[in-house]
């Protein structure tokens, strides 16, 4: 018996990536990330808002941390914050990304007080805590859109 309800199959496309036995479940959009993927269609990041207490929140979240309220927005970022932690990726989960190793990912700090995981970008690097960032967008390895920062650009 087929138990997947008939419409999340729109939601539920996605990369199937894996990395050996695990489903690293990238870029899969959900009911609560829907509008920040299609945010990015239009080179928008948005992030959830809550109107009650004036607070963004990361895109996945779906109540506020400050009231508890589940009543949350889209408010588009103004893509400026600064490198909170970085890695260089040497070793990759997945044979799409081998042409791109290495590569930067790091924790973003927003100006609006959100938190990103993203590829970081250095023209020119090296790449520092603390270093501006501004958001671009690229067609990353799985061919599809993605948001990325510039480091070193506020
Ligand atoms: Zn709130």
């Amino acid at each position: 018996m087929n138990t997947v309800k008939q419409d999340s199959s729109e939601w539920a496309e996605g990369l199937n990536l894996m990395a050996g036995p695990y489903f690293l479940g990238l870029y899969q959009p959900s009911p609560e990330t829907k509008g920040f993927w299609e945010g990015v269609t239009r080179h928008e990041l948005l992030l959830k808002w809550c109107p009650a207490c004036q607070r963004a929140h990361h895109p996945k979240r779906i109540v506020c941390t400050g009231c508890g309220s589940a009543e949350l927005s889209w408010k588009r970022s103004e893509g400026r914050g600064k490198v909170y932690s970085f890695s260089e990726v040497h070793h990759v989960a997945d044979k799409a990304f081998m042409a791109s190793a290495p590569y930067t990912i790091g924790l973003v700090a927003l100006e609006e007080g959100v938190y990103l995981l993203s590829r970081l970008l250095a023209e020119p690097g090296p790449i520092a805590i603390d270093q501006p960032v501004r958001l671009d967008f690229r067609v990353l390895e799985s061919g599809r859109l993605l948001p990325v920062f510039k480091v070193g650009q506020p």
